[in-house]
């Protein structure tokens, strides 16, 4: 019998990990030392790339059935909107950011992972793991119930930020810790001149005040602190700062979570070694400015997943997993630049910088082109693995999808129980005789270009993965350059001195 995949830990990162392998149809356990999962709201923002990529996994609907749709984020100062980013013009299906609280998002998460079969088996603590080169034998201790060995085929650390994965491997977790904190408060709020479901962040001399709408009439309020304090907020502290910072006439009341965190800016420099990877908060720590921490995690889970599952069902050589992280390293890489530049513009303390700050804000929002940037770039939809090793190919036709790209031409990318790549391309005889040629790796159907492959997308073939991303593309007819691209991703081989090695 086929030997397990083990995720080890079920929050976000790996509930979705271990969901999209069921999927697939491959063996996977899920364990998680705690005894239930988490009661706490923690990651908020869920974007729309997220979102696209749990529409393939088949459980968006219940997302956007479950959370508010923010149509819009505003910064204010001094009783003045300084700008105001809509995302009705994200380009993708999820125009919107749907505010959810993580207990929700784990919920539905764990809820989608039971209909596909699968089960989190909890008070179950990963205590060793040995590599032996052809799976890894790993210790589970049961709370109250025993030790238990078990012999997996590949193990995937999804447990947080204090991963005990990453220390058994000993890597590095390098990075900074910022010198301030944040209090947080769930609470009910009343007095907010705000859209009830639209994020609002308060700039003020003593610092910033954030509303993020959680459900209606409830908001999560974060605001920056000096220090870490040696205690959790009182209601009556976080009204006084909302008082001094916020709008005014905001009230305050019945509070679910008072509490505060320090910010650490981390990432390792290696997702893998051998036969054990690293995703999500394992991997990468950053402030939460910009909502992007959980989203960044459930992406790395979705991009190892297929690649994974087609070495596990072996339909790919296990080469391919080496491109997990020189494509998701430079993401996680820049976000924790992204959000440590927010953090630190709204932590400006001083007179003149603020002053610049704030006119600088009123200019740069005042152009639609701008604010349409810093819509699509939250969004998640300009991610691209720009120097991927599995990338072949240039572009076609000035508007057309480069290799690494993500490109959405609404024909189903990535559903299904199989992880097949789609052709993107006219349907005629030799798009069918690659289809028969590579049964294993394509899906059987084709799917025209979104503009017809008129001279947007120019005529051209696009070779898109599982996840949504192109691996290939060729000019109309120059078909051995996509058969060599299928046919190298079986072969696992992938294109040397793509890139520098990532730095941590
Ligand atoms: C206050 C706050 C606000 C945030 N806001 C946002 C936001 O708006 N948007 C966003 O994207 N992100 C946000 N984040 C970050 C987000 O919460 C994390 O990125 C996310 O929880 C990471 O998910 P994960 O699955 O990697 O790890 P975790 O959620 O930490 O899950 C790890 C799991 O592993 C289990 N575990 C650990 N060790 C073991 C072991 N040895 N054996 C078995 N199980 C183990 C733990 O019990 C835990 O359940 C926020 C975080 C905080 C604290």
């Amino acid at each position: 019998m086929m030997k397990p995949v083990l995720v080890v830990g079920a929050g976000p990162v790996g509930l979705t990990m271990a969901a999209e392998l069921a999927r697939y149809r491959v063996p996977v356990r899920i364990i998680d030392r705690a005894h239930g999962r988490t009661d706490q709201s923690r990651a908020l923002a869920v974007w729309p790339r997220t979102l696209e990529l749990l529409r393939a996994a088949g459980c968006a609907d219940a997302f956007a059935a479950t959370g508010l749709h923010a149509r819009a984020v505003s910064i204010h100062s001094d009783g003045r909107t300084l700008g105001r980013v809509t995302f009705g013009e994200i380009a993708s299906p999820f125009n919107y950011l749907l505010m959810i609280a993580q207990s929700e998002t784990e919920r539905l998460l764990e809820a989608h992972l039971r209909s596909l079969g699968g089960k989190v088996e909890r008070d179950a603590e990963l205590t060793a793991f040995v590599d032996t080169g052809d799976g890894v034998s790993c210790t589970i201790t049961h709370a109250g119930n025993g030790r238990e060995d078990m012999q997996a085929a590949w193990l995937i650390g999804c447990d947080g930020a204090h991963s005990s994965v990453r220390h058994r491997l000993g890597l590095a977790f390098e990075g900074d810790v910022l010198p301030t904190a944040f209090i947080i408060a769930d609470v009910h709020v009343a007095g907010l001149r705000v859209p009830p479901d639209e994020p609002a962040i308060f700039w003020h001399p003593d610092g910033a005040v954030m509303f993020f709408p959680i459900s209606p009439g409830r908001h999560r309020i974060i605001a920056d602190i000096a220090s870490v304090p040696s205690c959790d907020p009182t209601l009556q502290q976080v009204q006084a700062i909302v008082a001094r910072r916020g709008p005014g006439g905001v009230t305050l009341s019945d509070p679910v979570w008072l509490s505060h965190f320090g910010v650490n800016e981390r990432k390792v420099a290696d997702y893998r070694v051998g036969r054990v990877f690293l995703a999500g908060d394992a991997a990468h720590v950053h402030s939460p400015a910009g909502g992007q921490g959980m989203n960044t995690g459930m992406q790395d889970a979705f991009n190892l997943a297929w690649k994974l599952a087609l070495v596990m069902r072996q339909e790919a050589r296990a080469g391919l997993l080496d491109s997990y992280g020189p494509e998701r390293g430079p993401v996680a890489r820049q976000v924790l630049t992204g959000s440590s530049h927010m953090t630190r513009i709204v932590l400006l303390k001083n007179r003149p910088a603020r002053l610049l700050r704030g006119l600088v804000a009123r200019v740069l929002f005042r152009i639609p082109a701008i604010r349409r940037t810093i819509a699509n770039a939250l969004s998640g939809v300009m991610i691209r693995y720009r120097d991927s090793p599995l990338n072949t190919g240039g572009a076609v036709g000035p508007r057309g999808a480069r290799a690494g790209q993500r490109l959405d031409p609404g024909c189903g990318v990535g559903t299904g129980d199989l992880p097949r790549f789609t052709l993107v391309a006219r349907d005629d005889a030799a798009a069918r005789a690659m289809i028969a040629r590579h049964a294993t790796l394509l899906k059987p159907d084709i799917c025209p270009p979104p503009d017809g492959g008129g001279k947007g997308m120019g005529n051209g073939i696009w070779l898109v993965r599982p996840d949504g991303y192109v691996a290939a593309v060729a000019r109309g007819g120059d078909w051995p350059v996509i058969d060599a691209a299928l046919t190298r991703m079986a072969a696992g081989t992938l294109a040397a001195g793509t890139r520098p090695p990532e730095q941590p």
